[in-house]
């Protein structure tokens, strides 16, 4: 990105500010998404995971040196590489290809043509403008084009992509592709009811709204199978 002056909301921001401050003050508490793919660099394998975590845990330390906290109290001294360990073994896993579950497709010997629902599929996620949890339900339906896909792989492939850094709409669209693709079909939909902590426990701090996002491919485009979808979803907010 280039350095030039840029003007927001009629504010002058000066070129010598550093870059990631520039971006914040354009961006400010916004949640915007710049790409469907997740954002990686050339390089983004080069480190093993255990030299990830020893770093992780290094500069963990220092924030919370930053912060004031007594690294050497009991409670606390393990905390570093805990969460170095959190980030690569669970919360972030879904940023390596290498996590991606393996898929086995079976023939369609029922010759089930009909609409087949996974519905509230719960996951956390992490909002990649704050680091803080999103929690919410996927809804996935397909309509088989002659192969069919093991029910807890659903699940599987929601989580890895959930996985990651995510803003919702990205983590919508990269499932729904997904499945369109193993699937060999573009009769996919994808519908996400979500929670942000980055909403509800910091900012405007509100506990009650959750954000809706949708994917509808090929026949989940039509009215009538789209409200097919919704009646068998029913959505239901008050189960979070
Ligand atoms: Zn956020």
């Amino acid at each position: 990105m280039s350095k030039k002056t840029t003007l927001n909301h009629g504010e002058l921001i000066p070129k010598e500010l550093s870059e990631e401050l520039r971006i914040f003050q354009e961006q400010g508490d916004e949640h915007v998404m710049t790409s469907i793919e997740t954002p990686m660099r050339n390089d983004a394998f080069a480190l093993s995971d255990e030299e990830k975590k020893q770093k992780i845990a290094a500069h963990f330390e220092s924030i919370m040196n930053i912060l004031g906290l007594d690294l050497t109290d009991d409670s606390l001294r393990g905390t570093p590489h805990r969460v170095a360990k959190m980030y690569v073994d669970e919360i972030f896993s879904g940023l390596n290809p290498r996590n991606k579950p393996s898929i086995k497709l079976f023939e369609n010997k029922y010759q089930y043509g009909e609409m087949l629902l996974e519905k509230n599929i719960s996951f956390y996620s992490n909002c990649e403008h704050h680091f803080v949890p999103i929690i919410g339900r996927a809804h996935v339906a397909y309509i088989s084009s002659g192969k069919v896909i093991g029910l807890s792989k659903l699940n599987r492939i929601v989580k890895y992509f959930a996985k990651r850094p995510q803003v919702q709409e990205r983590l919508n669209v990269q499932i729904g592709k997904e499945l369109q693709s193993i699937l060999e079909t573009k009769d996919v939909a994808v519908i996400i009811d979500a929670k942000h902590l980055c909403v509800s426990s910091r900012g405007v701090e509100d506990d009650t709204s959750s954000t809706v996002t949708t994917f509808f491919g090929g026949q989940f485009k039509s009215d009538t199978t789209r409200q097919e979808l919704m009646n068998y979803i029913q959505l239901n907010t008050e189960k979070f």
